[in-house]
């Protein structure tokens, strides 16, 4: 009994110090401990500040949805559990049975299948409608449309919305516009500065950026909306890991750093590769060539970001000897590492579409998207200049 006293009640104090950790502490504890009820009532009812529960909030979320919102021009973020954790939370917060939700017809692939499955299972109808054309957008709203989620850029073709026109839209009608800002990030695009009500991110990708961590954030403009978001992340357990918040605040410190370097680095390895036989096309918003080039250039103001899109001629054969030729370079699905990854959405993200609606997207068997990070261009330019040339040979 005398070798074990302090175990239950873990009163050894904390190590003193008169000074202040540099980097932040992390804080696993799953529950705070409070000196009496009227401390504890003090603390629900907002007098006094503290933490009772992990799921109803711990320091490193409330530190990383702070910076997160400065980024964003926001107040009073969450973070969650993941990106579609966060999607979740918005239309579990914002919406009931008998709403309408209008879609954009490029959603990422999961949000995509809640709105075509799960939404209707639970009584939200749902359509969807190509954002970067408002006036189509009009045309698909009904009486009962409550929310109208879009992405900023579209995966994987990079398509830019019309967010401007949408916003206007939404708020002539009172619906509510949530922008996924995963692709662009606040340093190309604000969206709470073009309309949009709700803003939800992917932190897992490039706010994060070391794929070491699954996460998501959502703010909203209206603070009833906000608070309606965050009871139903707390209520349905979307709430984040402190751990996982701890390894995101590290990466998103060197954020605007990586986002710059990748997105230099893009923007040549785009062009390079667009000048080389056996690459049919590329698609990056800051090309000439790429449809949405103007609205990009006066939206994102030059931030053209650190994803393009390209197509080998030459099929599954020549995407096979791509990525062979290219063993520096990640062939994995996802995006915003730091460093450059590469995706085939024919076998991945777009593998349950038939041939004919990949197609109808632009996507063929050569296909690909590169997250491109932050190793130096000339070695990325090198590696692709290979794979270009292996897949060449291929066909
Ligand atoms: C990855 C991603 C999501 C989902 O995020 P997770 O953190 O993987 O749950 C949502 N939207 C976009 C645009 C994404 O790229």
């Amino acid at each position: 009994m005398t070798d074990t006293p302090h175990i239950p009640a873990r009163r050894l104090p904390w190590p003193e110090s008169g000074s202040r950790p540099v980097a932040s502490p992390l804080s696993p504890s799953v529950v705070y401990a409070t000196p009496d009820p009227d401390a504890l009532d003090a603390q629900y009812e907002g007098r006094t500040k503290g933490y009772s529960y992990a799921r109803e909030g711990h320091p490193n979320a409330d530190l990383l949805a702070a910076m997160i919102d400065r980024m964003e021009g926001a107040t009073g973020g969450i973070v969650t559990g993941s990106g579609m954790a966060a999607v979740s939370a918005a239309v579990l917060g914002a919406l009931k049975a008998g709403d309408h939700v209008l879609g954009g017809d490029q959603l990422y692939g999961r949000s995509l299948r809640m709105l075509s499955q799960d939404l209707p299972r639970l009584g939200i109808a749902t359509s969807l409608a190509d954002p970067t054309d408002a006036a189509g957008f009009a045309a698909a709203l009904r009486p009962e449309t409550r929310m109208i989620l879009i992405e900023t850029v579209s995966n994987p073709t990079l398509r830019v919305a019309d967010i401007e026109g949408i916003a206007a839209l939404a708020h002539a009608h009172g619906i509510v516009l949530a922008v996924d800002n995963t692709f662009t990030t606040p340093r190309a695009l604000r969206p709470f500065q073009h309309g949009a009500d709700i803003v939800i991110h992917s932190v897992t990708k490039l706010l994060a950026g070391h794929a070491d961590a699954t996460l998501g954030y959502v703010a909203a403009r209206d603070p009833d909306l906000a608070q309606a978001i965050k009871v139903a992340a707390t209520t349905w357990g979307l709430t984040p890991s402190p751990f996982d918040c701890w390894l995101a605040e590290r990466g998103a410190l060197s954020f605007e750093l990586r986002y710059d370097r990748a997105e230099q680095t893009a923007a040549r390895l785009a062009d390079h590769l667009a000048n080389l036989t056996g690459v049919a096309r590329v698609l990056y918003p800051g090309r000439a060539d790429h449809p949405d080039h103007n609205r990009a250039g006066a939206l994102l103001q030059g931030r053209f970001g650190n994803m393009f899109s390209f197509e080998l001629a030459g099929g599954r054969a020549a995407a096979n000897a791509f990525t062979r030729a290219c063993p520096n370079i990640a062939f994995a699905p996802t995006l915003g590492d730091i460093a450059t990854t590469l995706s085939h959405p024919a076998s991945s993200s777009h593998r349950a579409l038939s041939a004919q609606d990949r197609a109808a997207l632009g996507i063929s068997e050569g296909f690909f998207r590169v997250s491109v990070g932050v190793e130096p261009a000339e070695t990325l330019i090198e590696e692709m200049t290979r794979g270009v040339a292996a897949a060449a040979a291929a066909v």
